[in-house]
């Protein structure tokens, strides 16, 4: 392990969107010596789902920079401009770009700071108190195998989520039961199958089954779509509905007793677990175009059922789903080649965090305390920081993953880390009022 002497302002672990978006604002601020750490090899924002046709599911202003300023060369009209699209982007006529571009424009952003340090795993993290208090963060460069251990006074955590898989589903061949968040790895063992099947209702279920569906006919394959949820939701998407991911809802949501909290934000899964309108209208153009001059459709989409679990057949040939219809009470089996389990995601807190217990405050439920302002509270004064992106809906509520606030939140730590305003925070950014 080497010991690196030099103290950073700032260590960001992960680089996802959240901490892109911090590190090309810091880039522009000369007072603050920062790193950010990777472990993979290059940016890349859930490549397995990078499916062509779909699209982001915020406007492309909720880029890295622009709600903070939009004179900032990491824009994305900055990125459209010298990649010469302008009038393409212009003819095209759309806020919601392609997923695909969005990662293109964060590779664009990544490839220019040198703050990113891209095969770098941050493996621990100490809190030192000698004659001057700061963080030891230990890192393995996954290119070397070398530890370097780096000194900083604050950090700030981006590890975002990981896919969730149900204990009973694990175990089996990764290529022929796999979790959405690796669709694009082992599409073609599905186009190869004799019968593939989607379970889970989100937006990621519904645009794997709609890209399945796409290629059903050619490639022959029976598909079949799964839930237990009661229907197939759309995502609460009307223009005041989406308010709630503004600085004001988290705002006033940061305010209420952790019970309460709770309570509400159990409430919300539509505005960020169902469908997209146009993703269903898409799946149900489709089904309907195929239903033309068919007597039955090669294709089911069956609600109201639980897959509980998944066993090879005993001939090894595909596997043989076990699932429950929970208000008829019927147990029932089912039988597939491919099955892609769309179970979602849950915030990932490593394991040097937990570590760290001395120093942060945990709840009764195990999840750490958050300030207002996004740092972690300690249990005794220290002068250095831990700021979150990840983690937080419990403190901060329903739109803590979403990348409309991203920019937002990067304000805040910002001026909390300087000390002063850089930038100016809205008093009232919405229409409706959550507070009297
Ligand atoms: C398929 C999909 C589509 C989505 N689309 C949208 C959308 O359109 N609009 C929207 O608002 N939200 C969307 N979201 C939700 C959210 O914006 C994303 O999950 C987003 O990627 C979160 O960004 P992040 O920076 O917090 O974390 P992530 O993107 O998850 O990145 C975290 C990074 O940290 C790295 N890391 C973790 N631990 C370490 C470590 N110890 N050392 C080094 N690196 C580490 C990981 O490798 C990873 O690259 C989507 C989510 C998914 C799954």
């Amino acid at each position: 392990m080497n010991q690196q002497e030099k103290m950073h302002d700032i260590i960001g672990v992960g680089v996802g969107p959240f901490n892109l978006s911090l590190a090309a604002l810091l880039d522009e601020i000369d007072e603050v010596d920062s790193l950010f750490f990777e472990q993979n090899d290059k940016f890349d924002w859930h490549p397995g789902m990078l499916i062509e046709g779909t699209k982001m599911q915020v406007p492309f202003i909720a880029d890295l920079v622009t709600m903070a300023d939009p004179t900032n060369k990491y824009s994305f009209l900055n990125y459209i401009s010298k990649n010469e699209r302008m009038y393409q982007f212009y003819f095209l006529q759309r806020l919601d770009i392609p997923r695909r571009e969005y990662n293109d424009y964060c590779q664009w952003a990544a490839h220019q700071l040198p703050s990113c340090q891209f095969s770098h795993r941050v493996i621990d993290v100490q809190h030192i108190k000698d004659n001057e208090e700061y963080f030891n963060v230990a890192v393995l460069n996954l290119k070397t195998d070398e530890t370097n251990v780096f000194k900083t006074r604050n950090l700030i955590m981006g590890t975002g989520s990981v896919p969730v898989m149900p204990k009973s589903f694990k175990g089996l061949p990764d290529e022929d039961v796999f979790h959405t968040a690796d669709f694009l790895s082992y599409q073609d063992g599905c186009r190869n199958a004799k019968s593939v099947t989607v379970v889970g209702s989100g937006q990621s279920a519904a645009e794997t089954f709609r890209e399945l569906l796409k290629e059903q006919r050619d490639c022959g394959f029976r598909l079949d779509w799964i839930t237990r949820s009661p229907g197939f939701a759309s995502m609460e998407e009307s223009k005041l509905s989406l308010e709630h991911f503004s600085p004001d809802y988290v705002n006033y949501f940061y305010q209420l007793p952790q019970e309460k909290k709770d309570e509400i934000f159990a409430t919300q899964g539509l505005y960020y677990k169902g469908i997209s309108n146009h993703t269903i209208n898409d799946i149900y153009n489709l089904l309907y175009e195929y239903s033309v001059g068919q007597e039955e459709l090669d294709a089911g989409l069956q609600v109201l059922s639980e897959v509980k679990d998944i066993q090879p057949k005993a001939d090894g040939s595909g596997y043989e789903l076990t699932c429950f219809h929970w208000q008829k009470k019927e147990e029932f089996k089912h039988e597939s080649d491919k099955v892609i389990v769309a179970t979602g995601y849950k915030p990932y807190v490593p394991d040097f965090v937990h570590q760290l217990e001395d120093f942060i405050e945990w709840d009764e439920e195990g999840r750490y305390k958050v300030e207002e302002d996004y740092r972690l509270k300690k249990k005794q004064p220290a002068s250095n920081e831990i700021y979150v992106h990840s983690g937080i809906s419990h403190t901060h509520g329903v739109g803590s993953t979403n990348l409309g606030l991203s920019v937002h939140r990067n304000k805040v730590i910002i001026n909390h880390l300087l000390g002063r305003e850089v930038y100016p925070l809205p008093k009232k950014s919405i229409f409706q009022s959550f507070t009297v």
